[in-house]
């Protein structure tokens, strides 16, 4: 393991005391020997401290330090949802608007279940880290992320962009699309039967036409999805991005397996995009810290990959991070 020097390094706004990246006992869940290099760790943090920005990009490797089911294969998926193993209905198969023409109290139970979940359960404190950071910055913090489940807004994200690419479960829309109208769930409360996975209670309505409501959510083979939200959260962060100069993409639990988180982030970083940028803005100029478990590769040597989790990672680098 490559040992640093003990110094600190001063800036205007933080302290980055490299002899943090290197001196400290290993976060409990994890040994000394699976610990990223500390050199990463101190570029990192170093990244965060020369930025004016912090974009958050986030897969669903997020939620999973908040107590989230990995929905990764059809084994994650059907350990969180034992009915629909017993059924063999893979994911694709109920994330899917066709299950809730053929089924609409199995779908509602999966997705009434989820609601219910995201509602309750308590983001982990990753999501002040980043927030911590991202409001230190003169231009402060946005979010792209793929997840629907509403856990930035939870965290108090609610005053910057939130782009929210594959919608919102806390979010509702007529199955029959009849008008673009979408509405947020909140008066719906789900009664699940857990064990046969459905929904005992009445599933939402559309206000319009009366018929089935379903979640504001991009689902496989979905043509119905109403994306206006979406779209309305894309140009209001495409919009701050032209105010960044040197924002840091912080990157986690975004796999390769669907791909938009990562697009999202090369857009932000890619040296190719920046080269036609005469305004010299935030596409393009950025920097990415990926923080990924299994794939952290990074392509290029300015940016950095850290092989851990997404609380162990961020707490790694605020580690590094002191403020003045
Ligand atoms: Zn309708």
């Amino acid at each position: 393991m490559m040992v640093h020097p003990v110094h600190a390094k001063k800036t205007a706004r933080c302290r980055i005391i490299i002899s943090n990246c290197t001196n400290f006992p290993p976060p409990s869940d994890m040994s000394l020997a699976a610990l990223p290099d500390p050199a990463l760790i101190a570029h990192a943090a170093e990244l965060i401290d020369g930025a004016d920005a912090i974009i958050v990009a986030a897969g669903a490797g997020m939620g999973v330090d908040s107590g989230l089911p990995d929905f990764r294969g059809n084994e994650g998926f059907w350990k969180a949802y034992p009915a629909l193993a017993k059924a063999r209905l893979e994911f694709t198969r109920i994330a899917n608007p066709s299950a809730f023409e053929q089924n609409p109290a199995l779908a509602w139970g999966f997705y009434g279940h989820r609601l219910k979940l995201y509602r309750d359960i308590r983001p982990h404190a990753g999501f002040d880290i980043l927030k911590e950071w991202g409001e230190s910055k003169p231009n402060g913090w946005a979010v792209f992320t793929s997840n629907v489940d509403g856990q930035f807004q939870r965290a108090g994200f609610t005053d910057g962009p939130v782009h929210e690419c594959h919608g919102s479960i806390h979010h509702l829309q007529c199955l029959e699309s009849c008008c673009d109208d979408i509405w947020p769930a909140d008066d719906f409360r789900p009664d699940i039967d857990e064990v046969n996975c459905l929904l005992l209670n009445e599933p939402p309505t559309c206000p319009h036409c009366g018929g089935l409501a379903r979640p504001n959510i991009l689902m496989f083979g979905d043509w119905g999805w109403l994306d206006h939200r979406e779209a309305k959260q894309n140009h209001a962060l495409a919009r701050w991005l032209q105010n960044c100069r040197r924002p840091v993409v912080i990157e986690i639990g975004a796999g390769t397996a669907i791909a938009s988180v990562r697009a999202f982030s090369h857009q932000v970083t890619s040296r190719e995009n920046g080269r036609g940028n005469a305004q010299g803005n935030g596409l393009g100029n950025g920097r990415l810290i990926r923080i990924n478990p299994r794939e952290s590769q990074v392509p290029g040597t300015r940016d950095v990959g850290l092989a851990t989790g997404a609380l162990t990672g961020l707490r790694l680098i605020q580690r590094c991070l002191q403020p003045d």
